[in-house]
C-alpha cells in the first residue's frame, strides 16, 4: 500500500551540463508515480533547469537542504519560499553530512520540517547512528530520539506525507552497507515510534527509506524487507544507468 521511492542525493557533484544530460537520459525512463516515486536531489544551482526539463515527466526534483526562515540576512542560504517558487517538490532535511559539518541540530531540523510543510515541500528527513553508537548498540534510542525531535509539533495529516531515510552514518559512502535485515529492524523501531506519537494509521503510511552504500546489486535485499519502502542513494545515483537500475528493482 506504500508506494516505493527511489531518491538520489547528488551531494556536491556534477556540472550544469552533466545535470542536464542526466535529466534528459532519465526523465522518460522512470515509471509513473503510482508505481515508484523517483526523485533527484541536486545542487541548488541546477534545480530550476531540472524542474523545467521534467514538467512532463514523473521524475521529481528535490533540494539537498534549505534554511528554515522565509527570507532574511542569511548569506548563502536558500529559502523554502524560493524552492517552492521554482517548482521543487522534495527537500532532504538533516542529512548526517549537514548535521556533522554544517551544525544542523535536532532543533533546526524540526524548524526546517515545519517550514517544508508550510511551503508545500515534502521533507525527506534523515536519521542514523554513528559507528560508535552502533557498536554500543544505541541505534534504536538514537533514531527514535532523532525522529521524535524532527517531528515535534507536526500535525498528523502532515506526518503521513513525510519520508524518513534511515542512514547509518558508518554506511554512507563507505561501500559498507548495513545488513538488510538489521536495517529493517531499525525501520521497524522508527515505525513503532511513529505509531506511539501519531497513531498506527499514520505510521503505516509513512515511507521509510534505507540509505548508505545502496547499489543496483544490493538494492533488492533492501526492497525485500517489509519495513523498507525505498532508498536514498548517493554514489549510485550519479549515473543515469545505475539510477534507472535502482528504480527497476524498486518496481
Ligand atoms: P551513498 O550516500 O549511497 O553514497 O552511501 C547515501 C547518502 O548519503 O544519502
Amino acid at each position: 500500500m506504500r508506494t516505493p521511492i527511489v531518491a538520489g542525493n547528488w551531494k556536491m557533484h556534477k556540472t550544469w551540463e552533466e545535470a542536464v544530460q542526466f535529466t534528459n537520459e532519465v526523465k522518460e525512463g522512470v515509471p509513473t508515480v503510482d508505481e515508484v516515486e523517483t526523485v533527484v536531489c541536486a545542487p541548488a544551482l541546477f534545480l530550476k533547469e531540472m524542474v523545467d526539463l521534467t514538467t512532463d515527466s514523473s521524475l521529481a526534483i528535490g533540494a539537498q537542504t534549505m534554511h528554515e526562515e522565509e527570507q532574511g540576512a542569511f548569506t548563502g542560504e536558500i529559502s523554502p519560499v524560493a524552492l517552492q517558487n521554482i517548482g521543487v517538490r522534495y527537500v532532504i532535511i538533516g542529512h548526517s553530512e549537514r548535521r556533522e559539518m554544517f551544525n544542523e541540530t535536532d532543533k533546526s531540523v524540526n524548524k526546517k520540517v515545519h517550514a517544508a510543510f508550510k511551503h508545500g515541500l515534502i521533507p525527506i528527513i534523515c536519521c542514523g547512528e554513528t559507528l560508535s553508537e552502533y557498536e554500543n548498540q544505541e541505534t534504536k534510542e538514537v533514531v527514535t530520539f532523532q525522529v521524535d525531535a524532527a517531528l515535534h509539533g507536526i500535525k498528523r495529516e502532515e506526518v503521513k506525507n513525510v519520508v524518513i531515510a534511515y542512514e547509518p552514518i558508518w554506511a554512507i559512502g563507505t561501500g559498507k552497507s548495513s545488513r538488510a535485515k538489521e536495517a529493517n529492524e531499525t525501520c521497524r523501531t522508527i515505525r513503532t515510534a511513529l505509531a506511539q506519537q501519531f497513531g498506527d494509521d499514520v505510521a503505516k503510511q509513512v515511507r521509510l527509506l534505507y540509505g548508505g552504500s545502496v547499489k543496483p546489486d544490493n538494492m533488492k535485499s533492501f526492497m525485500e524487507q517489509d519495513q523498507i519502502d525505498g532508498a536514498l542513494v548517493g554514489g549510485a545515483s550519479l549515473e543515469a544507468d545505475s539510477f534507472l537500475q535502482l528504480v527497476e528493482v524498486a518496481k
